[in-house]
């Protein structure tokens, strides 16, 4: 039988390895706003796209070369192997500010979670999913570089007080950080628990969380003035440094990994990643694992019918109903399914886990709420 594993703890047995740079770079642009066009020269950590957001990081490239194709979902580089860079820029002289956070926006950093003061700031220093092991990772290996990402973000949040959530068992420590310990079990690592297990309120205002990745980019962007071009993933158990846009076809040559006909490739953990439909896809900001799950590991994720089995509902950490919000989501009854609670769900996916029909409940609550949140802008552009 097969034990399902809801385990966050690590077994770190070796460092964070460098995956080498590839021939091509494919970057998924839908939905950005594209800053390069075809045939353009792009030198490393040149801006490619924007994001539409107001607080959505830019995306560079992660190498130099030719932008030798663009259509509407990605774009393609041709890279030339030359250190052509961009210029860093002096972010320890700014002082906190708009410009400070425009600067950091520029370098690629999501400034949401920056952009305003507030009593406390978690780090979230716990592994996000089972199988990842980056967060305690960086905590080990790269603590001169989160202190640096930590004294930028005190700079522009101003807390009281700092609080480094990690593993019961663990003892990492970020300089003037108080520590707080939480079972090391999924889902008790995301966020909004997180924040519940250290307050002891449900989304309290004037808290602010910061993973113990995105605290390592701004710690990289505080200590070279150049943007993050890579990313930390977990892959079959070991950490690697991978340039965003690097194809899933290159990452499994270079680790001599084998997929057949009909496994998935997943970019993410195995309870919130996504299943990539092509091995050109390029890996993104914020893929923090992959793994490959053969074809006659689980059964297949269909659109069948519920069953009204409720084990969906007996496992959600979010009180709500995935059955009955799914199938408003399934059915396009969008506004339903925010009435039955569609944005009290923080995405762990232990719905769709342990869904008995094999229903893809996580995607369509995903979908609606991407939806909602494109029919709301579209109504705010036209007012
Ligand atoms: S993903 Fe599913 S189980 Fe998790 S909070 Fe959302 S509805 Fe509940
Ligand atoms: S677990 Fe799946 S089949 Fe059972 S009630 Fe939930 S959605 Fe329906």
């Amino acid at each position: 039988m097969l034990k399902i594993h809801y385990s966050l703890e690590s077994d770190l047995q070796s460092g964070i390895t460098d995956i080498a740079a590839p021939d091509e770079l494919s970057v998924q642009v839908r939905n950005l706003v594209l800053k390069t066009a075809k045939r353009k020269q792009v030198k490393a950590g040149e801006i490619i796209a924007e994001h539409p957001s107001k607080f959505g990081g830019a995306y560079h490239a992660a190498g130099s070369g030719t932008v030798s194709n663009v259509d509407y979902h990605h774009l393609t580089i041709k890279c030339d192997g030359n250190d052509d860079k961009v210029e860093p820029v002096d972010v320890s002289a700014l002082a906190p500010g708009r410009e400070l956070l425009r600067t950091l926006q520029e370098l690629g950093m999501d400034i949401a979670a920056l952009s305003a003061p507030a009593e406390v700031l978690v780090v979230n220093g716990l592994n996000p999913e089972p199988g990842i092991t980056v967060a305690e990772q960086l905590l080990k290996d790269e603590k001169e570089t989160l202190e640096a990402g930590l004294a930028l973000a005190r700079k522009l949040i101003m807390p009281n007080r700092v609080v480094l959530a990690q593993a019961e068992g663990a003892a990492f420590s970020l300089f003037g950080a108080h520590i707080e310990r939480i079972k090391p079990k999924y889902p008790n690592s995301l966020d909004a628990l997180v924040v519940r297990k250290v307050t002891g309120k449900e989304f309290p205002e004037g808290v602010k969380v910061l993973s113990v990745m995105a605290l390592y980019d701004l710690g990289r962007v505080a200590l070279t003035g150049l943007p993050v071009t890579d990313t930390v993933m977990t892959i079959e158990g070991k950490n690697y440094r991978v340039p965003l846009g690097t194809t899933i076809r290159h990452l499994l040559a270079s680790l001599g990994m084998e997929v057949r006909s009909g496994d998935t490739v997943v970019l993410g953990g195995s309870f919130r990643g996504e299943a990539v439909y092509s091995l050109d896809e390029g890996v993104k900001k914020g893929d923090y694992g992959l793994f490959a799950i053969g074809s006659d590991a689980f059964p297949p994720v269909q659109d069948a019918t519920c069953i009204n089995c409720g084990e969906c509902v007996l496992n959600c950490p979010g009180r709500i109903m995935p059955n009955l919000i799914s199938r408003y989501a399934e059915y396009e009854r969008f506004e339903m399914a925010e009435k039955y609670g569609l944005n009290s769900c923080f995405e762990c996916g232990l719905c769709a886990f342990s869904c008995t029909a094999r229903r893809p409940l996580l995607q369509y609550i995903r979908f609606a709420k991407a939806q909602l949140k494109a029919s709301r802008q579209s109504e705010t552009s036209k007012a």
